[in-house]
Order: structure tokens, then C-alpha cells, then sequence
């Protein structure tokens, strides 16, 4: 029997802007829609970010709180995964744990430093990561551990060896960053070589290579994250018109290599989180 497939919607991010498809939740209302019609899909895991009242992606605790909140009212129980990057370079480093605070089951953790396209550095010194680690253990949230590049998985594998995270860790590979590592075959199959025996692990494609990357992950029994934070096509010249599109595609692929599609309750058993709490 295969593992159970949790789907990621990453269903916003904090790069993509409003001009660049109009099918991107940038309102409260468009990102709870999102959330929910994405879980109705398939999806079990709900990637957020936050933005303010003009569509500006923010680490607002505030309007998290109001996100999660207004999310939950709809009675949907997917996990919620609260990015803690930087708002497309808007946040400090201890702001961006903020929302911590509020006590999501799962939130990232951006393992390391590195070029993000051509103008920005996305700065996840190593003292802040173990802060960040500290206060994610202190408030019960379980850290999904970003990883854009091959050194990201020893700074995790270092915080498991340091104790500041419980091994063998929940790992989201991200792929095909300028800056990071390269959504090829080669580089895929290095970097789920190099995590920990047992880990819990999903992977993404950025831009084109979202669907490739979709497809290796299947290929090779880890879990997928797909959506508009990714990517905004559904194929090259057409846009994808929701989330939820681009969750039903991985739904339909499942479905062909006879993979079940976890439920939240199922994606809950496999990262080892106890019964639905609400942040
Ligand atoms: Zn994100």
C-alpha cells in the first residue's frame, strides 16, 4: 500500500504581484476562497502568506490571525503552513517569526542564505535559524524546513544534531530559484539522497518547472506542492485560473499511478501531529 500523497497548495507567496494574473489571491477574502476551494480539491497542507489591505505581502501577526480565523470559519481542517520569509524582502529576520506566536501546526524554515533572482538576498544567517527553531519548539509548531539549495540540508541536519529540531525532520525541497539549485534530474536526485533516513519530504518546482518537478516527486514516492506561488501557468501561454486548477492536476496523476490522496487527518498521521488544533 503507498504512502498516502499530501498535496501542498502554495496558494499566494510574496512574489508574484497582481499584474502578473489576475487568477493571484491578493485579497482577505480571494485567499480564504483560495484556501478553501484548494483543500476541496485534494489539498491537505495550505501554504500561506500574508498581504495587507493593498495586496502588499506582509509578516503582519495580525492579519494572519485574521487569515487563519476567517479560513477555519468555512469548517475547512487543512493544515495551515505559515511562511516565515521575508515578504519578498519587506520583513526583518525577528519579524518574520512573528507569527509564530500564533501557534500554526506547521511553518517554514528557510535553512540558509542565498542570491533570490538578481536583485535580492534572501538572509537566513545560521543564529537566526536556531532562534527560529528555538521558538517554533517552545510553541509547538512543527518547522518544515526549506531547502533551495544543498547546503540548506546540513544547516538542517545540524539543527536536528543540535536538538533544536525533531529528527528525521519534515523537508520541502525547493527547486528551479535563481540562486538555488537547478530544477534538473541531477540536482533532484542529489538533494533527496542527501536527507535524513525517513524524513517526511515534498518537493516544487518554481516557474516552468513546476509540473517536471511535480512529476519527479511522484516518481520517486515523495509528496508535492503545487500552486500560484510557484507558478502561474497551467501550461506554456495559458494561465492557470485557480489553485485549485493546478491541485486537481496532481490529483489526476495520482489517481494514474494508484496513489491515494491524503486527507488532513492522513497528512496529520504522517507528520506526527496530534488531532486538528486551531493557531
Ligand atoms: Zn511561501
Amino acid at each position: 500500500m503507498s504512502v498516502p500523497l499530501v498535496i501542498t497548495a502554495a496558494i499566494t507567496g510574496s512574489v508574484t504581484a497582481a499584474q502578473d494574473t489576475p487568477h493571484l489571491p491578493i485579497s482577505w477574502d480571494a485567499i480564504v476562497e483560495e484556501a478553501v476551494t484548494s483543500w476541496r480539491a485534494g489539498a491537505a497542507i495550505i501554504h500561506l502568506h500574508a498581504r495587507d489591505e493593498d495586496g502588499v505581502p506582509t509578516q503582519d501577526p495580525q492579519i494572519y490571525q485574521q487569515l487563519v480565523e476567517r479560513i477555519r470559519k468555512r469548517e475547512c481542517d487543512a493544515i495551515l503552513n505559515l511562511s516565515t520569509g521575508s515578504a519578498g524582502g519587506r520583513a526583518e529576520l525577528d519579524e518574520r517569526t512573528e507569527c509564530l506566536e500564533l501557534e500554526p501546526e506547521l511553518a517554514t524554515l528557510d535553512c540558509g542564505s542565498m542570491n533570490f533572482g538578481d536583485q535580492r538576498v534572501f538572509n537566513n544567517p545560521f543564529d537566526f535559524l536556531r532562534r527560529s527553531a528555538a521558538k517554533m519548539s517552545a510553541h509547538g509548531v512543527l518547522p518544515e524546513i526549506e531547502v533551495f539549495d544543498a547546503g540548506m540540508i546540513a544547516n538542517g541536519r545540524r539543527l536536528i544534531d543540535e536538538g533544536l529540531i525533531k529528527g528525521p525532520g519534515v523537508w520541502q525541497l525547493c527547486l528551479g530559484v535563481k540562486g538555488g539549485a537547478p530544477a534538473d534530474l541531477e540536482t533532484f536526485a542529489h538533494l533527496v539522497g542527501r536527507l535524513p533516513e525517513g524524513a517526511f519530504w515534498s518537493a516544487l518546482g518554481v516557474g516552468r518547472h513546476q509540473l517536471e518537478v511535480n512529476l519527479l516527486t511522484l516518481a520517486a514516492s515523495g509528496h508535492v506542492r503545487t500552486g500560484l506561488e510557484d507558478n502561474i501557468y497551467y501550461r506554456r501561454g495559458e494561465l492557470a485560473t485557480s489553485n485549485a486548477q493546478l491541485v486537481q492536476r496532481i490529483v489526476r496523476l495520482a489517481e494514474e499511478l494508484g496513489r491515494p490522496v491524503a486527507s488532513p487527518a492522513d497528512a496529520r498521521s504522517l507528520l506526527a501531529l496530534g488531532p486538528e488544533q486551531d493557531p
